[in-house]
């Protein structure tokens, strides 16, 4: 499996050795059945899980309905999604309940997006002078792969043989206030930053350096303008990142999780004289408020809206943080950073690298992926439990000590802390557990949806069990179990401390996937 071929596709990623045939909450499966617990969770755009019954039924319900109208006719989701957006996020931006909202599909176009309604809103409401608007940027940053985009980034992979870039950007050092301070002018017209900087490394700026952003933005009629699209939507414990310092931005950007982690969902959201300047003709875009999005991106604010989710990433982050910082302490990781269900962690270059730990803690059944060389970042579905979540992190402790006895493959130490009983049979136990309340809920939207779900999986499921004989046990051995035990967290019910016991992984299992 690890050598499946890509060879019609452009070598733009360098995947680590698995290939994912199916997924359940915070569990995925390989093409040969070995058992992975997700701890990136598609970089957030998972944070409710893999297959939340919720999400789905949604999505199900709204395919039988209209899936796309483009903006040139209205449709009945469109509007319904645009109040979603403002109650939920409109509060946390200086737009209050009278923000507005511009939907489009990726995180690049929303910082697009809010690119475009910034510098427009500089020349017609600012008076800046034609084509001289200039838009503070932080080193580090990551706001998406688009020209403009990378011209952005000061990092060399992602930026360089790209060119030219567009002008009117001028990029400061992360949490440098008096950097800041020194770079804005007249022609200023926005401040343009993440809260924390997921893809350098979960970087937390210090905490006088959002209060401080918008007091300077406030006071100079600059706009402040927070790419939220990782950071946001219940990660780091509250529903925004910048919740954490009280700071409400003027624009926020948001993607990824706003999808549910089904359909690309973006947005920005914020203060109608601002975004009320992009008018017809001015900005636009084919899929983007499209009814199928709209439909899952209301289910997901729906999940938000409730506050669970953000408070299980709060107390599930506190595990978390405690774990990572003792591994600090024993010297097998040189730096733990943590907010919310979401940390940066840096390996001892002398243990390995950051893929090498990427791919033991994959032999060892956890996904996860190196940022930049040292540095791992690890966002799990902020729907775990306890048990995945304990258990991962004694995966990531023995992953590191078999790269510091003996390099990635060497010193794995076979059966090392496994109990030797069968933990295999029993490895849907936790998520039985974690999620079996949910299903008394919305029963009729979810057996609604429900039969879609099992056509699609049968013949899959099906091949599968032809072309490898008998399912394994663990596995949801059919397609109708899967769907049965996909009630992944529908919200209220996300349970806290289960005494379930972890599964005992086996190495023999998993490493014929790490081939
Ligand atoms: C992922 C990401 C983007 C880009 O989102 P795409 O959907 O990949 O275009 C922009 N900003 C931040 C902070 C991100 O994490």
């Amino acid at each position: 499996m690890a050598d499946t071929t890509h060879g019609a596709l452009a070598p733009t990623y360098h995947p680590l050795p698995v290939t994912i045939a199916r997924a359940h909450g915070t569990h995925v499966w390989d093409t040969d059945g070995n058992e992975f617990l997700d701890f990136l969770s598609g970089y957030s755009a998972l944070n409710f899980g893999h297959l939340h019954q919720g999400l789905v039924a949604a999505a199900m319900t709204q395919l039988r309905q209209v899936t796309l109208t483009s903006r040139a006719f209205d449709h009945d989701r469109l509007e319904e999604f645009a109040q979603r957006l403002v109650e939920v996020v409109g509060p946390l931006t200086t737009g209050g309940e009278d923000s507005l909202v511009v939907p489009m599909n990726t995180g690049a176009e929303a910082v697009e997006t809010a690119i475009k309604a910034v510098r427009k809103w500089g020349y017609d409401v600012r008076g800046v002078p034609a084509d001289q608007a200039t838009i503070v940027v932080a080193g580090g940053n990551f706001h998406g792969r688009t020209t403009t985009l990378v011209g952005l980034s000061d990092d060399p992979v992602a930026r360089d043989g790209f060119g030219p870039f567009a002008p009117g950007f001028v990029r400061v050092p992360f949490g440098d206030l008096a950097a800041v301070a020194d770079a804005v002018d007249d022609t200023t017209v926005a401040v343009l930053m993440e809260p924390v900087q997921g893809e350098a490394g979960v970087v937390v700026p210090p905490d006088d350096f959002w209060p401080g952003l918008r007091a300077l933005t406030a006071e100079k009629n600059i706009a402040l303008v927070a790419d939220e699209i990782q950071s946001g939507l219940g990660r780091t414990g509250t529903t925004l990142a910048c919740e954490l310092w009280d700071v409400q931005p003027d624009l926020v950007c948001l993607g990824k999780a706003l999808g549910g982690g089904i359909v690309p969902v973006s947005a920005v959201v914020g203060k109608p004289e601002i975004l009320g300047v992009l008018t017809p003709g001015t900005h636009g875009s084919t899929f983007g408020g499209n009814p199928l999005a709209c439909a899952v991106g209301v289910a997901a604010l729906d999940l938000l809206s409730t506050g669970q989710y953000q408070a299980r990433a709060a107390a599930s982050g506190r595990v978390l943080k405690e774990r990572l910082d003792a591994l600090v302490d024993q010297g097998l990781l040189t730096g733990a950073r943590c907010v919310g269900l979401w940390a940066g962690i840096d390996v001892d270059p002398s243990l390995g690298t950051g893929r090498e730990l990427c791919e033991a803690l994959l032999e060892r059944g956890v996904l996860a992926k190196d940022t930049h060389d040292a540095t791992i970042r690890l966002s799990p579905p902020l729907s775990i439990v306890q048990p995945e979540l304990e258990m991962a992190l004694d995966i990531l402790e023995e992953s590191l000590v078999a790269l510091r006895d003996g390099g990635p493959d060497g010193g794995s130490g076979e059966g090392s802390d496994d109990d030797g009983s069968d933990g295999e049979a029993h490895a849907e136990e936790p998520v039985q557990d974690a999620e079996e309340p949910a299903a008394q809920d919305g029963d009729e939207r979810v057996q609604d949806a429900e039969e879609p779900v099992q056509d699609a999986e049968k013949p899959a499921a099906a091949e599968r069990q032809k072309d490898e004989g008998p399912a394994e046990p663990e596995e949801p051995a059919t397609a109708d179990a899967a769907v049965e035990t996909t009630p992944s967290t529908d919200t209220a019910d996300i349970p806290d401390e289960k005494p379930a016991p972890p599964r005992k992984r086996r190495r023999s299992r998993l490493s014929p996937a790490a081939g």
